[in-house]
């Protein structure tokens, strides 16, 4: 069974966005993984079709509502559903390369998107949401954060990118940020290709890559490289 994503939004005009074009819209083409796009709005009852309402204890903007939205999930995943529910949330677990790895090994996963303040608590709490962040900064809803999620992880859906080898050696997936790159022409505006990578020694390139992603690590993620360190001590 393919990677099935089940998206519930108050915008399905934004899916499958990106998503349909490229690898990811190809591999969506063939049906190596599936999207499917819930309008939150239908579950709605009264006759305006409201989805938000005024927080309680009073303040800005509106707030999803806990009963619409908790019907809307009920019908997309019924309890057996053994996919995972996801809140795009500012609040969540920041959104890491092991998630996705475990996510795209999966039968795959229902996104609910907030809009306005976000989503009543109760909702949170009554469908278990796993509250998800995409970084720290404010978007005006979870739609691109969900698109984020899920191109992070269509790529790595067995057959989607060409190169499969290419996937487990970037950034983030060994602990470290990955190395530089280098193209043709050999010289651009007076700046060589730096000479190790062209001297064909395959094991002088592999050590110049591993001290380049070091130093990068090191350099610009502090977090990463303590938490890198940490790990080869352990071996
Ligand atoms: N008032 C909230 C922000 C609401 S933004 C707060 O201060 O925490 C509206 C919606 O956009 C959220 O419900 C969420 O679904 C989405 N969103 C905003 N920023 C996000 C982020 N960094 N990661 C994931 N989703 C985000």
């Amino acid at each position: 069974m393919s990677f099935r994503a089940t998206v519930l939004t108050l915008y399905p005009e934004m899916f499958p966005g990106h998503l349909g074009l490229s690898l990811a819209g190809r591999a969506l083409a063939v049906g190596a993984w599936s999207l499917e796009t819930v309008q939150i709005r239908d579950f709605a009852q009264d006759k305006h079709r409201s989805v938000d309402d005024t927080p309680a204890g009073g303040g800005a903007g509106m707030v999803m509502r806990a009963d619409v939205l908790a019907r809307a999930i009920d019908s997309a995943a019924p309890e057996d559903d053994p996919r995972p529910r996801l809140l795009m949330s500012p609040r969540g677990a920041p959104l890491t390369q092991a998630r996705v790895r475990a996510l795209a090994s999966g039968p795959g996963a229902v996104i609910v998107c907030g809009r306005f303040e976000g989503v009543d608590q109760r909702v949170i709490e009554a469908r278990s949401l796993e509250e998800v962040s995409i970084g720290d900064y404010i978007l005006s809803g979870g739609e691109p954060a969900a698109l984020v999620l899920l191109d992070a992880v269509v790529r790595l859906l067995p057959g989607v990118m060409g190169n499969e080898s290419s996937g487990t050696e970037e950034s983030f997936e060994n602990g470290l940020l990955e190395h530089p790159h280098y193209t043709r022409p050999q010289l651009f505006e007076g700046r060589e290709i730096p000479a190790v990578l062209t001297s064909g020694n395959h094991k002088k390139i592999a050590e110049w890559r591993r001290a380049e992603a070091e130093r990068l690590t090191r350099e610009r993620r502090p977090d990463l490289w303590a938490r890198y360190e940490k790990a080869g001590e352990a071996e």
